[in-house]
């Protein structure tokens, strides 16, 4: 399995016969406004695609969509999507409304595009801000001959969250590790004592992306690879710069054998969904 970071979010997973672009946000420097509701304001992103995205986007052959806010699918994302006639895989409570705006979805459940599947619960942000920014989801990602894959999509640490670690035991996490702050209430995005917790608490390699691309996101690169180092970490975390390639091998067969996914309850988008759409601006 390979895995390509872009920029934020959007990654390129290569993964058996996939080429999985996972919440694309395409827009240049600047085409979104600041994500800070108080304080200095930048707009978004702050800094351009890499050199290397135009021949990982080329590649791609399906999209994987964690959640509609507009830094995981913006409207060059969605346009760029249509223009290519991919396919979008995400969750049954994002799907209406990305269908909605004409994109072909798809439900990831386990058995999509030949994987094991399991969508964890993640909470975007603690107590009622969480709740407002709605609910998101991550993914568990496993492909019989590659190691597994959980995008754990935008969080906080949860009990849910490292329940799926325990349990799944992935050989592969991509966390988003920027700390995001609005500006009001708490943190949106692990904080980097929570970051530690989850590297700890993973058996495999652990990447770090959501940094130094946006204005609410504080946390940089170079500071999260220095506390790794400092908890002994730095040899399973992995922080990769936009363009940077990763490329990581099935353990060995001696290794324990992989839970299986377990299903999770159909939801439909609610009260929840429909404010936080309104609140993200997706
Ligand atoms: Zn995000």
């Amino acid at each position: 399995m390979i895995v390509r970071q872009l920029r934020n979010a959007t990654v390129l997973v290569s993964v058996g016969p996939h080429r999985l672009l996972v919440d694309p946000m395409l827009s240049p420097v600047a085409a979104m406004p600041g994500f800070r509701m108080v304080g200095a304001r930048r707009r978004n992103p702050l800094v351009p695609l890499p050199q290397e995205a135009e021949a990982a986007l080329a590649s791609a052959t399906a999209v994987v969509i964690t959640h509609e806010h507009p830094d995981h699918v913006d409207a060059a994302g969605r346009a760029w999507i249509m223009e290519r006639g991919l396919p979008v895989w995400t969750n049954g409570v994002d799907a209406p409304s990305l269908a909605k705006k004409g994109l072909d979805v798809h439900v990831l459940s386990d058995g999509s595009l030949g994987l094991e599947v399991e969508i964890v619960r993640s909470r975007h942000g603690k107590g009622l801000l969480g709740w407002v920014l709605g609910p998101v989801t991550g993914y568990y990602l496993a492909h019989p001959d590659e190691p597994s894959l959980y995008l754990i999509g935008d969080s906080v640490l949860t009990e849910s969250v490292i329940e799926a670690v325990e349990r799944l035991q992935p050989d592969v996490i991509v966390a988003p590790a920027g700390a995001a702050n609005m500006g009001i209430g708490g943190n949106i995005l692990f904080s980097v004592e929570e970051l530690v917790v989850l590297a700890k608490k993973a058996r495999g390699k652990v990447i770090f992306n959501h940094l130094e691309a946006l204005d609410h996101c504080p946390t940089t690169r170079q500071e999260l690879r220095a506390r790794m180092a400092s908890e002994g970490l730095a040899d399973r975390v992995l922080v990769p710069e936009d363009g940077e390639v990763l490329s990581f091998e099935r353990p060995p067969a001696a290794s324990p054998s992989r839970a299986r996914p377990r299903p999770h309850a159909a939801e439909r988008p609610g009260f929840q969904k429909w404010l936080s759409s309104k609140i993200a601006g997706a």
